[in-house]
């Protein structure tokens, strides 16, 4: 299934990690991490490994500077995939229901609130198995162009995708593709039963094929080992070329979802994930995504320092809760951080 696709397996291969000699020279992308490797730099003494994703940060990035996006839910709720840690799954009883598809004018009204607001690119889900060719497609498409036309980047996060239809995405104008390979290929069985690892691969060669950049990253605290960590951290850096933006996230505890009593995440194992995320795809944008209403503002800031260069702006990040507006801003201003221009984000993956 996967003949083609440009990665090698995440096999634990290699001698034993030795933490002194794995960190990244300013200019090396690497595409041979082993999962030994990462779960050596993750354990590193939280200050060395953050010391080292800093310097890594600093020589592919602007040191001040933090992207702001907005992520729209266009399609909510009434999902036939059973994703454990997902209040739109049809699966479970919460308070998510299905909502009709919104129009283009209503998506096109939230984008350019967003730019209003400071965001540079604006991602639209709809929660939805995969793609299907049609009247909801062909209004996907118009909101591509749509948000285009207001001059913010456009991401889409729509499920599977064929190359036809990551190609017609790539005509409307579409800058990037979220596919979430979520966690390691051993515990993504035990969080989704309804597609296998392998298909969220083949929908990323599809989007990497059609010219649009790869958004992928994960989540954790979903009951997963440091290891299973790290090892979706090396399927991801194993891709030639590595994902252009990396979200990491924590788990949102759902009511109603099969998850919803796991314990929160410890906000250092965050930035320990963002810190390893870093040092593996140099050139991502790393964004600090769901689960930043449980941490602290100094939490916060100690992802960015440790290598987070984004931030969802908005009260939702789809139907989960994300900081307030305002909230951000103030806290962006204390540390004097500077929200990122489309064209330096571009750049800052060169
Ligand atoms: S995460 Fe996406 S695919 Fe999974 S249930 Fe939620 S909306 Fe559906």
């Amino acid at each position: 299934m996967l003949e083609g696709i440009e990665r090698e397996t995440a096999e634990h291969k290699g001698g034993r990690g030795e933490p002194g000699e794995r960190a990244p020279a300013a200019g090396a992308v690497r595409h041979d991490w082993t999962v030994e490797q990462a779960v050596a730099l993750h354990d590193l003494p939280l200050f060395e490994l953050i010391d080292r994703a800093r310097s890594v940060h600093r020589a592919f990035h602007g040191e001040h500077e933090v992207q702001l996006c907005t992520l729209l839910s266009v399609k909510t709720g009434g999902c036939p995939e059973d994703c454990a840690y997902c209040p739109q799954s049809s699966h479970y009883e919460t308070e998510v229901g299905a909502e009709r598809m919104l129009d283009v004018g209503a998506v096109l009204a939230a984008a350019e609130r967003a730019r209003g607001g400071g965001s540079t690119r604006f991602c639209m889900g709809a929660a939805w198995r995969e793609v299907k060719d049609g009247p909801a497609f062909e209004r996907v498409l118009d909101m591509v162009r749509g948000v285009k036309a207001l001059g913010l980047e456009a991401c889409c996060t729509l499920g599977m995708l064929t190359d036809d239809q990551a190609r017609r995405l790539k005509e409307a104008g579409l800058d990037a593709y979220n596919h979430n390979l979520d966690t390691s290929r051993k515990a993504y069985k035990s969080i989704v039963s309804t597609r296998t690892y392998d298909e969220r691969l083949v929908t990323l060669r599809n989007v990497r094929r059609a010219g649009i950049t790869v958004c992928s990253g994960g989540i954790i605290g979903m009951g997963e080992s440091i290891a299973d960590r790290c090892e979706m951290l090396v399927e991801l850096a194993r891709l030639e070329p590595q994902p252009e933006s990396v979200p990491i996230n924590a788990l949102v505890r759902s009511p109603g979802t099969p998850l919803e009593s796991l314990p929160p995440v410890d906000p250092i194992e965050f930035v320990r994930m963002i810190a390893v995320a870093r040092l593996m795809m140099p050139r991502a944008m790393v964004r600090l995504s769901a689960g930043r209403t449980e941490l602290s503002r100094e939490a916060q800031l100690l992802c960015m320092y440790a290598g987070a260069n984004s931030i969802f702006y908005g009260d939702k990040l789809l139907t989960t809760p994300n900081p307030g507006p305002d909230e951000d801003r103030a806290l962006i201003e204390k540390a004097g951080l500077q929200p990122m221009a489309p064209a330096a984000a571009h750049a800052a993956r060169r």
